[in-house]
């Protein structure tokens, strides 16, 4: 914590040092002059917590000293140290809220016992002036906790800086992203934008530090235009307060007081550092939510311009591609020679762009909610047999080895066979696909309770850690689309979470880059359908 800062005031050499001395060893930060003008000086040149002075002294006795310094700071705590005591001048001293006499003679120990005493009543107000800030700060938080709108946040902040600190007008400038004031928020009884004007409120928005003004102390030498341009306006009376966020200025919060005699306290330009402080985290906060809520927003449409996609695809290809095949596997049979042969091309590619397009209608009704299971009683060892040998000419053609443990419980289980066997073909052509030449993978089938569950193991290229959560959304690839050596459209995960969420199972991965990867799924009250 910062020492303490006391003025004294003594025209007595001897007493003056006797009083710097006590109360330096106390660890106070002590300035001593001779007189009341030299304190005056002193307190225009810096702000103390505490002014000892003598009653009387030439020049400018203590009770005028105090009551001028008192002007500058009404928050600073007096003693006065006084020979005589009359009760007129006793009187004054109270009107002009002196906090404490010392009568001389005083031993050491009545200095500082009357010094800590006042040095307590600092602190009581400093601790007010805090609690003062915190009261409606805590109702900023309050309004932040209940309303993300930046709007609402902004005329909060605005209430409460002109509510206490009793200013008759309240304004928000904050900056763009291009530094460029973005809006200047008033109370709406207010007239500040229309005085201040577009360039003064740029200039305005881009101030770094806390500046009151009149200044209580001696104006700095080279003072920013903007107050002179304010004073042109007619604001004669204000505190300018930054707000910053933790990376970069948000704006200014203003506040004017109307006439010109009227000061703000002290205890108001701290009160409003800490207000836009908090203001500024709450505005930040508010800001990052609504963009949040737009790339949301935004999301969702994408997401509702693929569903609308599938769907037209899915529809619209289906009808012309029936005709084509039908017509191309006609003439496929009338063909012979080099025609024949190209006409089978068009066919064999005709068919995998069929099982596209059926790709794309289950994931359509399956997101529509349009699929119904049928149960049945499966042999699950015979479904994987099939799959594999649906696929058999691609695992050969790798050289790939694939061996099959189904345990001895787990043959017949009730399930959606045709649905179940859509889940193995796409889990093992992934398998096939993504695992290089000469790799294993291996297909297992286990009971946990009524559960069934079943995976399916590669030693292939495996997925990063980070796409795991990404693979079973639609249409997502690891690899760049464009740049990608294998085949598909990023469909069959999605299809298979999707399968596999109709059932009520789960299903996941697990991988190693290089090494391979697991997918294992759950299909759950297998066993207990059957009872
Ligand atoms: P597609 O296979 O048509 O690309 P999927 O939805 O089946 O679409 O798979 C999505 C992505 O997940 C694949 O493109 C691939 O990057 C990754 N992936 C799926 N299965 C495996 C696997 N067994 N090994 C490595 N990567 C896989």
């Amino acid at each position: 914590m910062a020492r303490e800062k006391i003025l004294v005031a003594e025209d007595e050499e001897d007493i003056l040092q006797i009083c710097i001395r006590l109360l330096e060893s106390q660890d106070y930060q002590v300035t001593a002059v001779k007189d009341g003008r030299l304190a005056l000086e002193a307190a225009r040149r810096e702000r103390f917590d505490l002014l000892l002075t003598d009653l009387k002294m030439p020049r400018l006795d203590g009770l005028e000293t105090a009551r001028r310094i008192k002007e500058l700071y009404p928050e600073i705590v007096c003693v006065v140290m006084t020979g005589f005591g009359t009760m007129e001048t006793a009187i004054r001293a109270l009107q002009l809220g002196v906090d404490e006499f010392l009568v001389k003679p005083f031993t050491p120990n009545m200095l500082t016992t009357a010094v800590a005493k006042a040095m307590e009543k600092v602190r009581l107000r400093r601790e007010n002036i805090r609690l003062r800030a915190l009261i409606p700060l805590f109702e900023l938080s309050k309004t932040f906790m209940s309303t993300v709108a930046t709007g609402q946040l902004l005329r909060r902040v605005l209430e409460i800086a002109q509510q206490e600190t009793r200013a008759d007008k309240a304004a928000l400038i904050l900056l763009s992203k291009n530094d460029r004031p973005l809006a200047v928020h008033v109370r709406e009884d207010s007239d500040i934008e229309a005085m201040l004007g577009d360039e003064l409120a740029i200039e305005l928005a881009q101030v770094s530090e806390q500046v009151a003004i009149p200044f209580r102390q001696k104006p700095p030498a080279l003072s920013p235009p903007w107050i002179e341009q304010l004073a042109q306006v007619g604001i004669h009376t204000a505190i300018v307060t930054p707000l910053r966020s933790k990376t970069k200025p948000l704006g200014i919060l203003l506040v004017i007081k109307d006439h010109p005699q009227d000061v703000f306290a002290p205890s108001d330009a701290e009160m409003l550092s800490i207000l836009c402080g908090q203001a500024a985290i709450a505005i930040e906060n508010a800001r990052l939510f609504e963009e949040i809520q737009r790339a949301y927003e935004e999301l969702k449409e994408l997401d509702r311009l693929k569903s609308e996609f599938i769907n037209i695809a899915a529809h619209e290809l289906r009808t012309p591609l029936a005709i084509l095949m039908g017509h191309a596997s006609l003439l496929l049979e009338e063909l012979d020679g080099s025609a024949g042969q190209r006409m089978e091309i068009i066919v064999r590619h005709a068919v995998r762009l069929r099982e596209l397009v059926n790709d794309l209608l289950t994931l359509r009704y399956l997101e529509a909610g349009m699929t119904r299971l049928r149960p049945e009683p499966c042999d699950v060892r015979e479904l994987v047999e099939t799959t594999m040998s649906e696929l058999e000419f691609l695992i050969q053609d790798k050289g790939q080895v694939v061996n099959v443990f189904i345990e001895k419980e787990l043959p017949f289980i009730m399930v959606d066979r045709q649905r179940l066997h859509l889940v193995l073909s796409n889990l093992l052509s992934n398998a096939v696909k993504f695992t290089p030449a000469g790799g294993n993978i291996i297909i297992r089938g286990w009971l946990e309770g009524n559960a069934a569950l079943i995976s399916v193991q590669d030693s292939g290229i495996g997925i990063p850690p980070h796409e795991i959560e990404k693979i079973f959304e639609r249409f997502y690839q690891v690899e760049d689309s464009l740049t990608r050596e294998y085949q598909g459209i990023g469909l069959g995960l999605s299809i298979v979470k999707g399968v596999v969420d109709l059932w009520q199972g789960r299903i996941w991965v697990e991988s190693e880059l290089g090494a391979g990867s697991t997918f294992t799924f759950t299909i759950p009250q297998a066993v207990a359908i059957m009872d």
